[in-house]
């Protein structure tokens, strides 16, 4: 789906506040993962919980996948780079996520699912983003849509830059999902070597990116490769301004944040400890499987 641009261009960018690599960890039953936006950032990145970044042609790295698993109060966004995951849960959904193709989550007042790779050899890349839920909409009914890649919006710049529109808008072209309350701008920007690409932010969003090819600039500051960039929140900046260092592949993440108290234990992310013994007590007594 290529689309009809509006050029948009950004009077002052924000700057970079820190570069962070993240942190290996293993998670499901065994998958390696690079996990970008640790529990520490949920505050700062309100009102992101987690980035998870996956990457790897070994098939022993992913190959248990995620068996059966709770979750309760966010949404979870799944961007398949490359590989083939499976997806079913006990709301019913059974779905694909392969080759550039995305599936959108509302785990709501509760899901179980499993997410298996349906390869046993090659690469597996991509990503899986966790963005939380304002308290009104924690116990709302789940939601789930399986977004192909063929069915992601997308435009070219004058300037070489090709960008997916995940969720949010970008120079004229709406997304695949628009979300109120936390209004999620979730952009894959492919650019070439010495090409710039901006984007206006609103000035309370909180925002950050993250390469995976290549090296951005922003504000003279260079974000390497599998490098996370937390964008500042700068008095007067009305977006981002990025430049290429080399040929360039990232991700441009911003939203509103919900300022709500931030409540995790594992896959359940409520405001309070009691609804957390809650959510663990209802996924124990099976109330989540008929949710
Ligand atoms: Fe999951």
């Amino acid at each position: 789906m290529t689309q009809q641009v509006a050029t948009q261009t950004v009077t002052r960018t924000r700057g970079v506040e820190r570069v962070l690599g993240g942190q290996f960890v293993m998670d499901g039953a065994g998958v390696k993962i690079n996990r970008v936006l640790t529990q520490p950032l949920q505050r700062r990145l309100d009102p992101f919980l987690m980035l998870d970044a996956f990457g790897s042609d070994k098939a022993g790295d992913y190959i248990a996948g995620f068996p059966e698993h709770p979750h309760r109060g966010f949404e979870t966004v799944t961007y398949m780079l490359t590989g083939r995951m499976r997806h079913r849960d006990s709301a019913g959904n059974e779905g694909l996520v392969t080759n550039g193709g995305v599936q959108w989550m509302t785990a709501g007042r509760g899901v179980i699912h499993s997410e298996m790779p349906e390869q046993e050899e090659g690469l597996m890349e991509g990503f899986q983003l966790w963005l939380n839920l304002p308290a009104k909409d924690k116990m709302s009914a789940p939601w789930y849509r399986d977004i192909p890649n063929e069915e992601v919006p997308r435009f070219a710049l004058p300037s070489g830059a090709t960008v997916q529109v995940i969720a949010g808008s970008s120079h004229g072209v709406a997304g695949a999902v628009q979300r109120d309350g936390t209004e999620p701008l979730y952009l894959d920007i492919d650019l070439p070597e010495g090409a710039t690409f901006e984007q206006p932010l609103p000035a309370g969003h909180n925002a950050f990116l993250y390469v995976f090819r290549g090296e951005a600039v922003v504000e003279g500051k260079g974000v390497p490769q599998a490098r996370m960039a937390i964008l500042d929140n700068a008095q007067g900046a009305d977006g981002v301004r990025i430049k290429a260092a080399t040929a360039t592949r990232l991700l441009l993440i911003a939203g509103r944040p919900l300022n709500e108290p931030i409540a995790q234990y594992g896959p359940f992310v409520m405001n309070t400890q009691a609804e957390v013994f809650q959510a663990v007590e209802d996924f124990r007594a099976g109330r989540f499987a008929a949710a």
